[in-house]
């Protein structure tokens, strides 16, 4: 079943609202194996939406349509309906009468546009909205399936998850092939690092499908692959994952749906560990990081935002002649941060941040994104140089995430490379 999703909306267009509802849908179709082969975007043009229409009555199976049905005059999608499929409205007395329960709730009068809502196609089953007044539309014309839904998110989500996908899987029938997939969280490794020591996919894969996703964080690692049954398909993904694993492992930190914070409050919390921050260039970012995770009060002891040498001296007890020898932002500072905190708070671990976030550097002799993070516990104390860009916000985000990986690597003992 080939799907086509239609997002109808001037605003769509020039991107003052993100398309929402393309990605809702597209994700709940292909997760219940309904192929999305295109997504289309239209701007409340009546000439525009009858082709968006034409065209996908020609080459998919199924149109699911949202926005433009609002009771304003730049709401046109019903008109292009009753256009476009040669049919009458007629007005739906369920419909009506939901309308008219959502005024008596508000306690205000039904206005006639309102009233206008419960008109209907009349060659539709339409589709109810208890959330709002405009209903949607399911038509079939020749094999073609034709779904129209409002473009409020919450009642186009409701409408769609309650009605349309359960039609829609029973119309879609048994699957051939069902299609799993899993996503690897990384960090710490570039994208091309990583494609190039997957080595040779064919090999890697084995019929299976791989996405990698960058972002500031990290790059996310997609596979999926398809067999006949469900067992089947996990068995492969399975095999990919431990080939992925042997080679790559140490960089992934999840394959949930979860940050890495989340899985570093973890680790702190299954093995009753405490830590410190110590934070100069990050400004705080990495103990909000830390404290967005509820229960974050059993692991964080306390975090400082020693920004100026001074502070620095004062609150973690850093050489004042280190910092004249080598600068804040060096290697020895970081390390004496760490210690300075883990030892001040008396923590099992302390982590610290320094560094140039840029755009322009306060330091002559050093570049912007030069970053260096510091953390120690019983055994060790060790400090890691980074290079980030000049983007100060993105960099600030780069440190912290940075920073809870030396943390994730230091809690599982894994070494950390870059
Ligand atoms: P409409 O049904 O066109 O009157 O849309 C109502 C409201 O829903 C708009 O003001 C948008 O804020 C929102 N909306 C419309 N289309 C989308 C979409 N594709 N994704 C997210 N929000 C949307
Ligand atoms: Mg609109």
């Amino acid at each position: 079943m080939k799907a086509q999703i239609i997002s109808i909306g001037d605003e769509l267009l020039i991107g003052k609202t993100l398309n929402t509802n393309a990605a809702f849908i597209g994700n709940l179709l292909t997760e219940n194996q309904i192929n999305v082969t295109k997504i289309s975007v239209v701007g409340d043009d009546e000439q525009s939406i009858k082709d968006a229409f034409e065209y996908s009555s020609k080459n998919f199976d199924v149109a699911i349509v949202t926005g433009g049905l609002g009771p304003t005059h730049d709401d046109i999608t019903m008109k292009c309906i009753k256009e476009f499929f040669e049919t009458e409205l007629i007005e739906n007395e369920k419909i009506l009468e939901n309308i008219k329960s959502i005024f008596a709730r508000r306690g205000r009068e039904v206005t006639d546009i309102n009233k206008e809502q419960a008109l209907v196609p009349k060659c539709s089953e339409p589709i109810p909205n208890i959330m709002g007044t405009a209903p949607g539309s399911w038509i079939e014309k020749d094999g073609w399936i034709f779904i129209s839904m409002p473009g409020v998110p919450s009642e186009m989500e409701m409408m769609f998850s309650k009605y349309v996908l359960p039609k829609l899987i029973e119309r879609r029938g048994e699957v051939a092939d069902i299609t799993k997939s899993k996503t690897f969280s990384t960090t710490g490794i570039p994208e091309s690092t990583l494609f190039e020591k997957l080595g040779d996919l064919t090999t890697l894969l084995n019929g299976g499908k791989v996405a990698f996703l960058p972002n500031q964080f990290g790059v996310k690692v997609r596979v999926n692959a398809t067999a006949a049954t469900n067992e089947e398909a996990d068995n492969k993904i399975t095999e990919i994952e431990q080939r992925i694993r042997t080679i790559v492992g140490r960089y992934i930190y999840t394959c949930k749906e979860e940050t890495l914070e989340e899985v570093v409050a973890r680790l702190l919390t299954d093995r009753g560990l405490t830590i410190a921050t110590a934070e100069s260039c990050t400004g705080g970012a990495l103990a909000n990081r830390l404290t967005n995770i509820s229960g974050s009060s059993i692991f964080f002891n306390r975090g400082v935002v020693t920004y100026s040498n001074g502070a620095k001296v004062e609150l973690l007890r850093v050489d004042e002649d280190m910092i004249d020898k080598h600068g804040a932002v060096s290697i020895e500072v970081a390390r004496q941060m760490a210690e300075g905190i883990r030892s001040t708070s008396g923590t099992d671990i302390g982590i610290a941040t320094t560094g140039i976030m840029g755009p322009k550097s306060d330091f002559s002799d050093k570049p912007v994104g030069l970053v260096y993070i510091g953390i120690c516990d019983e055994n060790m104390v060790t400090a890691k140089e980074f290079r980030f860009g000049e983007n100060r916000l993105l960099n600030k985000d780069r440190t912290s995430q940075a920073a809870l990986e030396m943390l994730r690597r230091c809690i599982l003992g894994i070494e950390y490379d870059q």
